[in-house]
């Protein structure tokens, strides 16, 4: 019977023993799977806050072009298309055309050429339609931006910021001016150089030019152009005056040198008038 009882004894401690292990097992098994549930847990909350950072940084950084606030990329030039004309210019544009008004943009407005049409006593609108049927009679390449008429009225034939065909290198940047005339001599009436120096006036605060920014057609290929200011230059240097424009030294030289091989080239230049409108006479 003692035997018996000793052998419940042992069993019974055995029980416990493996109970004991066994508990000892699921509570390390526990403890593993608490840790690896926090790694986790550590890991997902580093990889968010690593992920919110990279995206409010790409928000923020001014240089990142597919950013939504990045900012407008500057305007090329001096001359954008919001500069609007005053309310004493008539516009009257020439439509776009390769012979008169090609579309090409004028980013950059260095200066103003003042011309003369060359053709005695025709009107403004006269040349302005000259200009305008170039498109149909493909006579030549001609156009510029203002025509200022006998009687003082101005007429704008080209946007400010495209280019005109009228002073072959520098209609890349410059505004072209071509007045009307009563004779051979070329000699503007008061009126229409009245006009010239209240838009010449205009054109240089708004292009912030400089009394050495406003030249004669003359000043770019040696073309005798505009006549009375090429013949007279003392009446040049008052027209200059009477602008007022303020005057920059560092520019009178060398910056609009007369190059005698363009003389004669009477495509996409001035003075090409010469002949042509006689016939609107
Ligand atoms: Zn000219």
């Amino acid at each position: 019977m003692d035997d018996y009882k000793e052998e419940l004894r042992r069993q019974s401690e055995r029980e416990e023993i493996r109970y004991r292990r066994e508990l000892a097992i699921r509570r390390r098994k526990a403890r593993t799977r608490r840790t690896i549930f926090l790694a986790a847990l550590v890991f997902i909350l580093i990889a968010a806050a690593a992920a919110i950072i990279i995206v409010s940084a790409r928000r923020t950084s001014p240089g990142e072009p597919d950013a939504p606030d990045s900012p407008e990329e500057p305007e090329a030039g001096n001359n954008p298309d919001t500069i609007a004309v005053p309310d004493w210019v008539t516009v009257d544009l020439l439509p776009v055309n390769e012979y008169s008004r090609p579309g090409t943009a004028l980013e950059q407005v260095n200066g103003v050429v003042v011309h003369y049409v060359g053709n005695p006593n025709t009107t403004a609108k006269q040349n302005r339609n000259y200009f305008a049927n170039l498109a149909q009679t493909h006579e030549t390449s001609a156009s510029s931006h203002f025509l200022i008429g006998l009687d003082g009225e101005v007429i704008q034939c080209v946007p400010l910021n495209e280019w005109s065909y009228c002073s072959n290198s520098r209609n890349a940047d410059t505004i072209a001016i071509e007045c009307c005339h009563p004779d051979e001599s070329g000699e503007f009436t008061k009126e229409t150089y009245d006009s010239l120096i209240k838009l010449l006036k205009w054109l240089c605060d708004t292009y912030s030019l400089d009394r050495e920014d406003i030249i004669r057609h003359y000043d770019v290929t040696g073309k005798i152009c505009p006549k009375w200011y090429v013949d007279h230059p003392e009446d040049w240097e008052a027209l200059l005056d009477d602008v007022g424009a303020p005057s920059n030294p560092d520019k009178a030289d060398g910056a609009d040198t007369v190059e005698d091989e363009d003389k004669d080239e009477g495509d996409r230049s001035g003075g090409f008038l010469s002949g042509l409108l006689d016939g609107l006479k």
